[in-house]
């Protein structure tokens, strides 16, 4: 798991001169000299160097809740003390925005009210103080302003998105505080549904039907504040009612393409036409078992087996639950690493057939990094090794204009439809 030790910085000079040129007014360049992976050629560096490059998803916010300590670097890998992101590495790797989850788990909406909304403001506040203590390398970022003033500085631009609808507790002004507080984006769903939108998993029991009239007033309000809507864990029925609803191009923040995968939680290609009739984005979540369906049904079996035999454990006269509980979970996370990783060519098919079906103007990274334990395509280790994706689009075919696009141009590009907009005059009440 250790870091290849040759690092080349190719492309840093040309960097430099880029961003220099990009200031347009002579101030210093405080990029740092970014990781280049292996088999990456100059060429895809210098491309990867010179794209607004986005990343819609990444999940960093709840392990710092769990003792993660972000401002340190980390090798990459699974465990408490390894992981895919952190301030070091976010830096190296040359992004120009980074969207964080501030994830509400469903078991929060499962427990007393406000639950959820206490955890989605303290997931807030974890991100806000990681950027403040860090203004000399991240920017709050809210709008396309902060994104290119990212780049031209040398700087990573934080987005913040809210991962689960239930964290609003069914309350439209909650959605505005939100927005207020610096949210841009609200996935609607986790794999939870909620009591006015239905999820493609319904973990517990939860709605997986389509949007209530509740519903179709959060997206209305969503597009009045000018606040991306993340169709990511949806079911397909609150998919369709989004689009029907929604004045506003659409985000899915970290789905895959379901012909290729055969995933609920992720995009049909119907979907994926239907994305690029609205001009939104699908960014391509990393995940092994999204990207490959033979991973994903081998962890399923891993994990029914291993649930049986903690159920029959649990069972026991004088059983320990928690510590039944704890075996489980080590288990399976060996269990499910031992298992045989998808190349990263499965992770550019992916990316491939998204523009395929719905044109390379609405695809892009959505990585879930930090949220997917570990289980990445093998020579995608972490957030230094995003140029290998430059390098795999330019050997299928890819202009450097549409690898430019797919990096983060076609986020950019919604960003500026839906995030520049100034909040139109106050919500009826
Ligand atoms: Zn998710």
């Amino acid at each position: 798991m250790t870091r290849p030790s040759s690092r080349r910085l190719v492309g840093f000079t040309a960097t430099f001169a880029v961003a220099a040129l990009a200031a347009g007014c002579g101030r210093s360049e405080t990029r740092m000299p970014h990781f280049n992976p292996p088999g990456v050629s100059a060429h895809a560096m210098q491309v990867y160097d010179d794209a607004i490059v986005i990343d819609t998803h990444n999940d960093m916010p709840s392990r710092m809740m769990d003792g993660y300590d972000a401002d340190v670097r980390h090798e990459p890998g699974w465990g408490r003390d390894r992981g895919e992101t952190d301030l070091p590495r976010l830096v190296e790797s040359g992004i120009t925005a980074q969207f964080f989850a501030a994830y509400v788990d469903a078991r929060y909406a499962q427990t007393r009210p406000d639950e959820s909304w206490a955890r989605a403001e303290a997931e807030m506040d974890t991100i806000h103080a990681f950027v403040n203590r860090h203004p000399d390398r991240l920017i709050p970022g809210t709008t396309s302003r902060d994104v290119l003033r990212a780049k031209r500085e040398g700087k990573v631009a934080v987005f913040i998105g809210v991962e689960g609808g239930h964290a609003i507790e069914n309350s439209l002004a909650r959605l505005d505080t939100l927005y207020a507080q610096g949210a841009r984006y609200l996935t609607l769903t986790w794999n939870n549904g909620n009591d006015w939108a239905g999820s493609s998993i319904g973990v517990n029991g939860t709605r997986t039907g389509g949007l209530t009239d509740f519903g179709k007033d959060v997206i209305r309000e969503m597009n009045r504040l000018g606040m991306l809507v993340d169709v990511s864990h949806v079911s397909d029925s609150t998919f369709y009612d989004v689009l029907a609803t929604s004045r506003d191009p659409i985000i899915a923040s970290h789905s895959s393409a379901r012909a290729l995968g055969g995933h609920v939680r992720d995009l049909s290609d119907d979907m994926l036409r239907a994305v690029a009739r609205n001009d939104g984005v699908v960014n391509v979540n990393f995940f092994a078992a999204f990207l490959d369906p033979k991973f994903g049904q081998a962890a399923d079996s891993i994990r029914r087996d291993v649930e049986a035999r903690a159920d029959s454990e649990a069972r026991k006269p004088g059983a320990d639950t928690a510590k039944v509980r704890a075996w489980a979970d080590s288990v399976t996370q060996e269990r499910l690493h031992a298992l045989a990783r998808p190349p990263l060519s499965l992770l550019v098919d992916h990316i491939d057939h998204i523009a395929r079906v719905a044109g390379v103007d609405h695809v892009g990274l959505g990585s879930d990094f930090d949220g997917v334990d570990g289980l990445l395509p093998t020579g995608m280790l972490d957030v230094t090794y995003l140029p290998a994706i430059a390098q795999g689009l330019i050997d299928r075919g890819y202009t450097d204009a549409d690898v430019t696009k797919i990096l983060g141009g076609n986020v950019l590009r919604v960003i500026e439809i839906v995030l520049d907009r100034k909040p139109k005059a106050a919500r009826a009440p």
